[in-house]
Formats: C-alpha cells, sequence, structure tokens
C-alpha cells in the first residue's frame, strides 16, 4: 500500500539538513521508499490508485519526538500546580497514585496522553511509568510509537512490591516487546534517590543484555546533588561514572545540575539528555545547561516530563521556550538556534534513545513517520526561514496530518481510528472520581476532627 505525501517544503534533517522545495515522499508500508520534487514523484508513480496527502502550502517533515514523559499523568494534569518538587510529589502525586493507580488508569491516562501527543506532532515517545503492559496497549491502539520502560525503585508501589518485582517485570516486558512495530522496551530505574548501587547495576546488565535504552531521572534538583554529596561524597553523574552504569544507551532525563566535568562525561559516554524546560521551570527545579551540552556534542533531545508538572504535551511549546531561556541565561542570542531546535526535536532526540536507524529524519528506508504542517496561516507568513517559521512562529494546532509507521493516524487534525470524544469522556469520568474521593477525604479529616475536639 504506497500514499505520497507533498509539500512546500520538505524537511528531511539528514546528515546534510537537506530541505526539498516542492517536494514529496513515497510511503510503500511501513517505510519512506523515495523523495525527490513532487513533479519528479508525479512522472514516475502517477496512477490514480496513489493517495496523495499535503498540499502546495505544507511542510513535511519527520515526527516529533518526546524523550521523557510519564503519559498517563495526563489525568492528574492540574490537580496540583504551584509547588516545589518534593512537597509535590510527597503530599499530592505519591498518595494520588497510591490509590488511583492501576491497569484501567494508566490504560485510560495514556490514550488520552497519546492522542494529545499525536495531534501535536509527536510519533515517539519516551514513557517512564507503571502497569508497562497498559501503555503497550493505549500506544498501539492509538496507533502511536512508545519506548516503554517498567519504573523501578526501591519500594513498593501498586504495581510491585520492590526492586527485584519491577526488575522481572522489566524482562518480562522487554521479552513480550522486543520486535514490536510500535513499542521499544527499555529499563527505568526511576533515580539514584530511590534505587541503590545494586538496584541500578542490576537494571544496567538487563539493558545491555537485551540491547534496550535505559531511561533515569538524573540531577533534577539541587537537593539531590547535595544528598549525593553526603552519601556518595560525589556528584550524581560522576557516581554514575564511578559505579560503571554508562555502558550502552543512557537517556538521562532533566540533567539540570551539571557542572563542566559531568557534561565531559556526559558527552564521552555518549549519554543523552532530556530537557525538560517546562516542567523544570514550574517546579522551580533549575535551568540545565543545554547551551554548553550542545557545545560539547552532548545528544540533547526534547521532553515533556508528566502533564501534572507541565501542564500539556507540547513540543513545539516546549522548543520555542527553550531556545528563548537558554539566549536569556547565557546573555548569548547565537546558542540554540534554530536548526538546533529542529534536531533537537527529531534527529537527536533519536539518537538520543539509541533509535537513529529507524527514526528521526526523513530518509529513504527509515520508518514512515511523518508530520505536515498547514503553513497557510496569517501568523506563519511569510517564510524566509522555514526552521524559523516552525521553532518561533507555529502552534502544535497548525499541525494537519501525522503518519506513523506509513500509517495516516491523523488527518485533517482528527485521529482516524479512535472516537476522541469517548477518550475525552473517560479522563472526565477519571476526573471525577479523584475529586469526590478527595471530597470524601477532607469530610473524614472534619469528622475525626470534631470527634476529638467537640464529643
Ligand atoms: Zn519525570
Amino acid at each position: 500500500m504506497k500514499s505520497i505525501l507533498r509539500g512546500r517544503y520538505l524537511i528531511t534533517m539528514n546528515e546534510n539538513d537537506e530541505i526539498i522545495e516542492n517536494g514529496a515522499l513515497v510511503i510503500d508500508d511501513d517505510r519512506i521508499i523515495e523523495i525527490n520534487t513532487f513533479q519528479e514523484i508525479l512522472k514516475k508513480y502517477k496512477t490514480a490508485s496513489i493517495p496523495i496527502y499535503g498540499h502546495s502550502d505544507a511542510a513535511i517533515m519527520p515526527g516529533f519526538i518526546n524523550t521523557h514523559t510519564h503519559a498517563a499523568m495526563v489525568l492528574l494534569r492540574g490537580i496540583a500546580d504551584d509547588l516545589p518538587l518534593y512537597q509535590w510529589l510527597r503530599e499530592h502525586i505519591w498518595p494520588l497514585e497510591g490509590k488511583f493507580l492501576s491497569k484501567e488508569f494508566v490504560y485510560d491516562g495514556t490514550c488520552l496522553a497519546c492522542l494529545e501527543m499525536l495531534k501535536n506532532g509527536i510519533t515517539t515517545f519516551n514513557d517512564m511509568y507503571f502497569f508497562t503492559d497498559s501503555i503497550a496497549n493505549a500506544a498501539k491502539d492509538l496507533k502511536i510509537k512508545a519506548v516503554i520502560g517498567q519504573g523501578i525503585l526501591d519500594f513498593e508501589t501498586p504495581s510491585g512490591r520492590g526492586p527485584d518485582d519491577y526488575l522481572t517485570k522489566a524482562l518480562e516486558f522487554i521479552n513480550k516487546y522486543k520486535n514490536d512495530e510500535f513499542i521499544f522496551p527499555s529499563v527505568a530505574p526511576h533515580s539514584i534517590y530511590t534505587c541503590s548501587k545494586d538496584t541500578l547495576l542490576k537494571s544496567k546488565e538487563i539493558a545491555l543484555k537485551f540491547g534496550v535504552p535505559i531511561h533515569i531521572h538524573l540531577s533534577e534538583t539541587f537537593n539531590e546533588v547535595e544528598d549525593s554529596i553526603k552519601k556518595y561524597g560525589m556528584r550524581p553523574v560522576k557516581y554514575l561514572k564511578e559505579i560503571g552504569f554508562f555502558e550502552g544507551t543512557v537517556l538521562a532525563a532533566h540533567s539540570v545540575w551539571v557542572d563542566e566535568e559531568e557534561i565531559e562525561i556526559m558527552s564521552n559516554f555518549g549519554v543523552g539528555v532530556s530537557h525538560c524546560i517546562e516542567s523544570n521551570l514550574k517546579l522551580s527545579s533549575g535551568i540545565a545547561p543545554i547551551a554548553r551540552m550542545v557545545k560539547k556534542g552532548v545528544k540533547v533531545g526534547l521532553g515533556t516530563d508528566g502533564a501534572a508538572s507541565n501542564n500539556n504535551l507540547d513540543l513545539l511549546e516546549e522548543i520555542s521556550i527553550a531556545a528563548k531561556v537558554q539566549k536569556g541565561i547565557t546573555g548569548d542570542p547565537t546558542v540554540v538556534d534554530v536548526k538546533t531546535c529542529m534536531k533537537m526535536l527529531t534527529i537527536w532526540a533519536a539518537k538520543a534513545l539509541g533509535l537513529e536507524n529507524y527514526i528521526g529524519s526523513l530518509e529513504v528506508g527509515k520508518k514512515a513517520d511523518v508530520v505536515t504542517m498547514n503553513l497557510r496561516k496569517p501568523h506563519l507568513q511569510p517564510i524566509y526561514d522555514i526552521y524559523s517559521t516552525i521553532i518561533y512562529s507555529a502552534k502544535s494546532s497548525d499541525i494537519e496530518d501525522v503518519f506513523v509507521n506509513g500509517k495516516p493516524v491523523i488527518i485533517n487534525g482528527r485521529h482516524q481510528f479512535i472516537d476522541e470524544d469517548e477518550l475525552i469522556n473517560k479522563s472526565i469520568w477519571w476526573a471525577e472520581k479523584i475529586k469526590a474521593d478527595n471530597k470524601n477525604l477532607i469530610l473524614k479529616i472534619f469528622l475525626f476532627l470534631y470527634l476529638i475536639f467537640i464529643v
């Protein structure tokens, strides 16, 4: 089954950063089989039976890659804002997760997140959460690619009894999905403050044995660095290097508090970074020095983090903020330029996840994960530099069509395979359930105080 995608600009993100004006590509099944000018493609493939997507005012580009998220947390979007990370986690998120986390919660939440991401031009996301089968089922039902890692911790949660149980689950998940067309398993030890050295090294061994990436939170807050110095006598990145954790593909989310020596280590060991600027700003965690990382050759991608700390899954919004914040903190407007930004959204993110042979650019032989954007909008005209238009002027609502593995998943902004209203109604149902439970809790506390002090 073939299809043709055409546009005013075909942005390849290949090694030469080639942009083909009035370009087109041909998809056969799940792969790109030809890229050329629309005229040439028409000459070669002109048959009435091949559907043509896109138009003369469209930009065609690789699907965006969200390198760090906890997708199901969309169901907790906006439940507790304006708090520091540890208070937010301990007083709100962890108690709620303790109560509501289940297969159904994760499936319904991830479905909603997948729909939001697809509509925002995201064709792959890197998730760390619990009930990984539910995440995988949601991603497959919504037809989006997902790198999925069982969250590994040293303590019990509703999804596991402790590190050995999580590690067993991680192994089972890898075996089940190692050859899937939409799912790429990973191993996801949560962080150095929730995993012992033993847990971290066991996670690494599994990742190396099966050739899958490791996904970890690293140096997200200054607290984490202080604790690491107290406990291990060194900063987090150095600690992981010393224990021999950096082997294979490692994706470090956040990496806000890293010094020059640590950036050097990350560069030398090929550690990828997921830059989550909105989550870091909102929780006042700090600002990752990505301009310096990029200069040192660290593979930097963008991540939204969970929607409870963002509060959306919108990489175009994220990249615009990321670029401007780096210019602001460095006093240098030339850092993180528009081309660098496009790479962070696509090919560098693929490299950070070890998936650059499949996704991240539009090239013959690669999987057809392609996004079209309608440029015929007042806020997108005129166009002098298409990268600039996409990074600084475009919004995710300008995305029109989204193809994943060659399938037309979103056409004219609508999902082609699922009932969008049903998903939204499900999330409203969850919010009502969570709100009712919160009210009950307040009532119980009130009754308890009444019984103690009045009766
Ligand atoms: Zn996170």
